[in-house]
């Protein structure tokens, strides 16, 4: 349970020295329990306070670690229960599973949908980080044999061995130990030797047990091993129960302080539907509440578009506004005497307008000037979107080269800069554009007739 400032101050040595950077020791004890300082900043504490300090102040939820170099990814850490109290800081990743029971033309079939999986959404590569590599036969070279296949064709992903035979796992985390791997399988038969595989390789391990109750006896057996690197599952098969195992985790360790359950949770949406869509659907809901690590059967484009958008809203702070990079932006085969549209580096209004422009048919070029992030109207009004930074961005991005025109179209909604822009950019005509978005695809159409 955690301690409150009035807990710490009873255990602190009470000199009011000011050596911790603080005017008091009840000063210090407070900013302590709020995770402002660490217990080492006082130089007076006996070494068994400072411990016990150092283990209550702790995050209540731990941040844990797998793969390597660039793709070393982090998880749980999370404070706060609802995005909008806060922010979610670690944002879950997507496991496509294969089992040395497949065929070799579904496992070809995956891999080879993962591997298509790539493309940039503002400004974040979307692929999927995990290949999950279930050992099912028990026969330890047929396993090894797929680990190795899904190791050297999937490029992008860390693997997640997943057995409950010891024997097994340390061969395969063996084989892939610098890809910083993740050992799933801990159970309350096994857990002391898939404890010491993964201490010995300081890998995160996977801990899952039948139900809640059983899952936390079995952590606080790994506790007492002294091994705390770890992420937490349930057997559950039906999506209520999975959906109840992972809330219950996360309330426990936020709300009942109770450190036990401090952990990221992994959830098999591929257990509780063998339908792909399904599986989808479930994925979303685990996305938002609140499972780290999702497994699916299989992750195409289909599956990928939206739950990768999903997570990027989800895990992005809600205090700032999602920003496209800015720049001038080819939409179609637009050429030189295309017709150049604003807008702004507001994510939201960026897709929306590059949308309906594709849907047009109009090949155009859209600018995006630096507008603070914030929608068109709101851009305008905090002074983050004017003539000026117009006339900034399209010398910035060379517009004068790329087009011949000298026309440039502005959202209908700020069409009062339409003079400030002619001013900053002589030889230059506005063309005031519509009031919505959505008026944009007969507005172009109309505008190129009158042009022709
Ligand atoms: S250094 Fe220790 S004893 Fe001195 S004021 Fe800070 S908490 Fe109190």
């Amino acid at each position: 349970m955690a301690l409150t400032g009035m807990d710490i101050y009873k255990m602190l040595p009470k000199k009011n020295c000011k050596e911790c950077g603080f005017p008091t020791c009840l000063a210090f004890a407070m900013k302590l329990a709020q995770g402002g300082v660490e217990a080492e900043k006082c130089p007076y504490m006996s070494e068994e306070v400072k411990q016990k300090l150092s283990d209550a102040t702790a995050p209540l939820m731990k941040t844990v670690k797998f793969g390597y170099g660039e793709k070393t990814y982090t998880l749980g850490g999370e404070t706060v229960l609802f995005r909008h109290e806060k922010t979610f800081v670690n944002r879950n990743r997507f496991a496509v599973m294969f089992s040395d029971v497949m065929s070799e033309e579904d496992i070809n079939g995956r891999i080879e949908h993962m591997n298509k999986v790539s493309y940039v959404r503002i400004n974040e590569r979307m692929y999927v980080e995990i290949a999950a590599v279930k050992c099912e036969s028990d026969n330890k070279e047929k396993f090894l044999g797929l680990l190795k296949k899904v190791k050297d064709e999937c490029k992008d992903a860390v693997p997640m061995i997943i057995t409950e035979n010891a024997e097994i796992a340390k061969a395969a985390v063996e084989e892939v130990k610098d890809l910083g791997p993740i050992l799933y399988g801990a159970n309350d038969q096994n857990y002391e030797e898939m404890v010491n595989i993964a201490k010995q390789y300081n890998i995160l391990l996977g801990v899952e047990a039948n139900n809640l109750e059983e899952l936390y006896k079995l952590v606080e057996k790994i506790h007492a091993l002294g091994y705390k690197e770890l992420i937490l599952g349930t057997k559950a098969v039906s999506a209520k129960k999975a959906f109840e195992d992972v809330v219950n985790i996360r309330r426990t360790a936020l709300i009942t302080q109770d450190r036990v359950f401090g952990y990221p949770a992994a959830v098999f949406v591929n257990r509780l539907s063998k339908d792909k869509f399904l599986q989808l659907s479930y994925a979303t809901v685990f996305v938002e509440k609140y499972a780290s690590i999702i497994v699916l059967d299989d992750i195409d484009y289909s599956i990928a578009l939206p739950l990768f958008a999903l997570r990027q809203n989800i895990y992005t702070d809600p205090q700032r506004p999602m920003r496209v990079e800015q720049g001038i932006y080819r939409i179609g085969q637009a050429e030189e005497n295309s017709p150049v549209l604003v807008t702004v580096d507001f994510a939201l209004t960026y897709f929306i307008v590059s949308g309906e422009v594709e849907r047009s048919k109009v090949p155009s070029w859209v600018l995006v000037p630096d507008a603070g992030g914030y929608s068109v109207l709101t851009a305008w009004a905090a002074g983050k979107l004017s003539g000026k930074s117009i006339a900034k961005a399209v010398k910035d991005f060379g517009v004068e080269e790329k087009v011949k025109t000298r026309e440039i179209i502005i959202p209908g909604k700020v069409a009062v800069l339409k003079s400030d822009i002619e001013d900053a950019l002589p030889g230059w005509k506005v063309v005031v554009g519509s009031e919505e978005a959505a008026l944009l695809p007969k507005f172009l159409r109309d505008y190129i007739s009158k042009r022709a």
